[in-house]
């Protein structure tokens, strides 16, 4: 009987990176899907990245992960966000076309011999003394395997739901998962009900887009992939969104549907994500608000879809409609699909340790929005670091967890362990105490080093890596001496309205002024022509990061100071065996938490809602003791 070494349960986007990863760490491997053909399919927005899920993309690929490059090569508008502001909230954002994304999707995953996919319904996971041994299909096979990960995105009891209708299902044509959370129920665990909705799709030819403000991407478009090669970059013919708005016309047509809304008529049970609103919410949310900014998105190259992104909305199809027809541009507008909501299963994520193994049954993970996330990066994230543990397991090598200061892949872990969550969560920029070390344009420096000991990383990438490594400390070291005569630089100094200097300054000192690009200082007659700086010009990265290194120097290194204080409670450990009930002196509260949550550290108890600094206290002298 063939028996797999990790088996995946889903083909979306914490399925696909989960498998990547076991099969390319040398596990045979077994992914099942309800339907191929929707391999990584975009449930809701054509669009990867955004603020800090740009970030969490970025990472995923610095570790060996897939997300960036499929993301590379189906997109059609590429974007780095917030570049007005400070460069720790840059992130890059795609818009991409759904049906290559899935396409590539399943290219990449052919790419691995080692993975089967499989196109089965899975009704339960089958434990012997709590151990995974199997998972069981809907036909009654039993597929053996040694360890599983449970990706099931909004499919497990989907019920979807558009005014006062309401049918069983995943996602938009897609049957529901049933079984597997009742077999769960029945090994001890807990589950909740969350819910998330999607907007209208409407006909591009029905659009006037030309009273319409028009959206492009960025003139020079950058990869979210460290790999993708740039001489060919973007792959796709790119184009544009269009920006809209609602009025108060529009909020009261919106308001007639309310007493058949399915969320304030109180059929949908789940919670929703308070981030991401539907538009109904916003209304009534945001009283105050005359308008709402709707985008407009194309869903890809060949199709007429228009996705309208700030109009989520499970309202009743008709009123959907007529609200629409009130937006500027889309007076004759042509809906094809009305928006609705889902509501599914979810398994408060205190249930998993940090591995994203769980702690009731050995060898079966969770990942992605079964913990109670949202979004199709916060996903990925967990799929790589489930299936790189599964496989880890079964390799007998270490676990791997990272820490909050070293990724935001740690942080939305160590967030989702440590204080769970009762409604979706995605993640923020300030979700992370050390932004600053956290850049997206950093991710390889801070992670690639892992992916290439994990066998995730091919060494080319790494030896490019040290190559920038290199490349970025000579410039460094070499701006930190080089100076610049008042004579040489006073006219560009004035001409971007700021003070000129008197005597000789060093390139590090200047690079410093907001008002200076380093490039452009770089550019000026004369400094070119040193090898270094030509070297430097050449390499639009470790440009980039030598930049932000220079600019940022101060508060940088205060934030690594602030790391290196914390790390003592972060490697502080506390035994998993440790029984709380015995330590009398805790708050009853604080006995409570610890035990439900069992945190691996001092840092990590410190971290869960309800602990005391005297909890942390009576800890430190019992774990001395
Ligand atoms: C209507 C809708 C609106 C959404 N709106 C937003 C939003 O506004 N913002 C946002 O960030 N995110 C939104 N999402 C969520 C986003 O789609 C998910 O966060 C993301 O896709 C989760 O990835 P995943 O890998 O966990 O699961 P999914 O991408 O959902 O993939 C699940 C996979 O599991 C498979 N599967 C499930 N159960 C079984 C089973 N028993 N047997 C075999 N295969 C199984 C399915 O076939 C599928 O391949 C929305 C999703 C939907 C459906």
């Amino acid at each position: 009987m063939k028996v797999y070494d990790v088996f995946v349960i889903g083909g979306g986007h914490a399925g696909i990176e989960a498998a990547c990863a076991a099969s390319k760490m040398g596990c045979q491997v077994g992914l099942v899907t309800m339907e191929k053909d929707a391999m990584g399919r975009l449930s809701c927005n054509p669009a990867i990245g955004g603020t800090a899920k740009g970030h969490l993309v970025r990472e995923i690929d610095a570790l060996g992960g897939v997300m960036g490059i499929i993301a590379d090569r189906s997109g059609i508008q590429f974007r780095m966000l917030n570049r007005s502001k400070g460069p720790a909230v840059w992130s890059p954002r795609s818009q991409n076309d759904r049906k290559i994304y899935s396409l590539e999707a399943l290219k990449v995953i052919a790419n691995h011999p080692k993975i089967e996919i499989i196109q089965k319904s899975i009704v339960s996971i089958e434990t012997e003394n709590n151990k995974i041994i199997g998972v069981k299909t809907n036909e009654g096979e039993l597929i053996a395997t040694k360890s599983v990960v449970l990706c099931s995105g909004t499919f497990l009891n989907g019920l979807m739901h558009t005014g006062m209708s309401s049918v069983s299902g995943g996602r938009f044509g897609e049957m529901p998962a049933t079984g597997i959370t009742e077999s769960l129920l029945k090994l001890g665990f807990e589950s909740g009900r969350l819910k998330t909705g999607t907007p209208p799709r409407l006909n591009a030819n029905s659009i006037n887009f030309s009273i319409l403000e028009e959206q492009p991407g960025d003139d020079d478009p950058k990869p979210f992939s460290f790999k993708t090669d740039k001489s060919s970059f973007p792959f796709l013919p790119q184009v544009s969104c269009h920006v809209t708005y609602t009025d108060q016309t529009v909020h009261k047509i919106l308001e007639t549907g309310f007493d058949k809304s399915p969320m304030f008529t109180g059929r949908i049970k789940g919670i929703g994500p308070r981030y991401c609103p539907s538009i109904e919410d916003k209304i009534v949310r945001f009283a105050e608000k005359e308008k709402h900014q709707l985008f407009l998105e194309p869903e890809g190259l060949d199709t007429n879809l228009i996705y309208v992104n700030g109009f989520s909305t499970s309202l009743p199809t008709e009123v959907q409609l007529a609200a629409l027809k009130k937006v500027r541009g889309l007076e004759e507008v042509e809906m094809i699909r009305p928006g609705y909501a889902v509501e599914y299963d979810f398994f408060p994520p205190n249930q998993v340790d940090l591995t994203l193994e769980t702690k009731i049954i050995d060898g079966l993970y969770f990942a992605g929005q079964i913990n109670g996330t949202s979004g199709y990066e916060e996903a990925a994230a967990q799929g790589l670091i489930a299936g790189i543990n599964a496989a880890s397991k079964i390799l007998g090598r270490n676990e791997f967890v990272l820490k909050r200061s070293e990724a935001y892949i740690g942080v939305l872990i160590d967030d989702l362990v440590t204080k769970s969550t009762e409604e979706p969560y995605r993640m923020f920029t300030s979700r992370a105490e050390h932004r600053l070390l956290l850049r997206q344009d950093n991710a390889d420096r801070r992670l690639t080093k892992y992916g290439f000991e994990l066998g995730l990383v091919e060494k080319e990438m790494l030896a490019e890596l040290e190559k920038r490594e290199v490349i970025i400390s000579k410039s460094i070291e070499l701006f930190n001496q080089k100076k610049i005569s008042p004579k040489e630089i006073n006219p560009f100094l004035e001409m971007k309205g700021t003070n000129g200097i008197e005597s000789p300054e060093i390139i590090s000192k200047l690079s410093k002024r907001p008002e200076i690009k380093l490039k452009e200082l770089l550019l000026l007659d004369g400094f070119s022509e040193d090898e270094k700086i030509a070297e430097l010009l050449n390499d639009e990265i470790s440009l980039e990061q030598v930049e932000f290194e220079l600019k940022y120097e101060g508060y940088i290194k205060r934030e690594f100071e602030t790391v290196k204080k914390l790390e003592r409670y972060e490697k502080t450990r506390i035994p998993l065996s440790l029984n709380y009930s015995n330590l009398k002196q805790l708050s009853s509260e604080g006995r409570d938490k610890l035990q439900r949550f069992k945190p691996r550290s001092i840092g990590q108890a410190s971290r869960i809602a309800g602990i005391t600094p005297s909890d942390i206290s009576i800890l430190l002298v019992y774990l001395k003791n």
